[in-house]
């Protein structure tokens, strides 16, 4: 596929990356979570969440207000460091970090619309721009924490996405590729992106660096795979979708045996 500067959207659906890799991971659940709001206006699955993810979610919330705190030069509160969930190795790396790049960004919620050029923030409603909450928005991220070597006309960001469970190698042109897009798309100034993966529990972390160089492709990889899930949103509302399932992947899914054998 070409690069474009306008990407013309099949239907109104702002992608994210959990939604992408659903989609890849088993289009019949994706179906079930996404797709049947396009026919009956209710997801035949609806969202919920497990042990698993209010932990995570209470960890990155620990994380968040450390990274707001630190950054105002003062000390992390005894309510957090006393929670069972928090880690004292995330007050060291925030430190580390915020030393080497003195400019955080609380501007995390950055969605873009089908020209990938304009953008809006989550936090700060611009008129001008397309909401981030709005369906025409064609993709829409949240980044963990955000540093910048310069506000105004940044060159080089540090993305961190904090991870509470298992470590995993990233891939090339996955959850992190979509942040350096996202971010070269937002700052336009940016040269060079590092994203990494932060697993604190396990002490480990892995970085993919990104090149403006690299934005061309980024595009176009993600603009084939939206575009892709729009199609398959709108063949579905006019047919019974099929579904392309990859086993391995059922452990966590909510579907019920009915649900997932009505799949063709
Ligand atoms: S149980 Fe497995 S195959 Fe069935 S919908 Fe869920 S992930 Fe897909």
């Amino acid at each position: 596929m070409n690069i474009q500067t306008e990407v013309p959207m099949i239907v109104d659906w702002p992608a994210t990356w959990s939604k992408i890799l659903l989609f890849l991971t088993c289009h019949w659940k994706f179906w079930l979570q996404e797709g049947s709001k396009f026919v009956t206006g209710k997801a035949d699955i609806p969202f919920s969440t497990n042990r698993a993810m209010q932990l995570g979610e209470a960890k990155h919330d620990l994380y968040e207000i450390a990274v707001k705190t630190i950054h105002m030069g003062l000390q992390v509160s005894n309510a957090v460091t006393n929670n069972p969930l928090w880690n004292p190795r995330i007050g060291e790396i925030i430190e580390a970090l915020l030393s080497e790049y003195q400019c955080a960004t609380t501007e995390k919620k950055i969605g873009l619309d089908s020209t990938w050029g304009a953008w809006s923030l989550g936090e700060y409603w611009n008129p001008n721009k397309v909401a981030f909450g709005s369906r025409k928005m064609l993709l829409r991220t949240k980044m963990d924490f955000v540093l910048l070597n310069n506000f105004d006309s940044p060159t080089h960001a540090v993305i961190v996405d904090w991870k509470s469970g298992k470590a995993r190698k990233p891939g090339t042109l996955g959850q992190l590729a979509l942040y350096a897009l996202v971010a070269f798309c937002k700052w336009p100034t940016l040269g060079l992106v590092d994203c990494a993966y932060i697993f604190v529990d396990h002490d480990r972390k892995d970085v993919k660096r990104y090149y403006r160089t690299d934005l061309p492709a980024l595009k176009n990889h993600f603009t084939s795979q939206i575009l892709t899930i729009q199609q398959y949103l709108k063949d579905a509302s006019t047919k019974i979708p099929t579904g392309d399932c990859t086993p391995g992947n059922c452990h966590w899914c909510a579907a019920t045996k009915e649900q997932c054998d009505e799949r063709t």
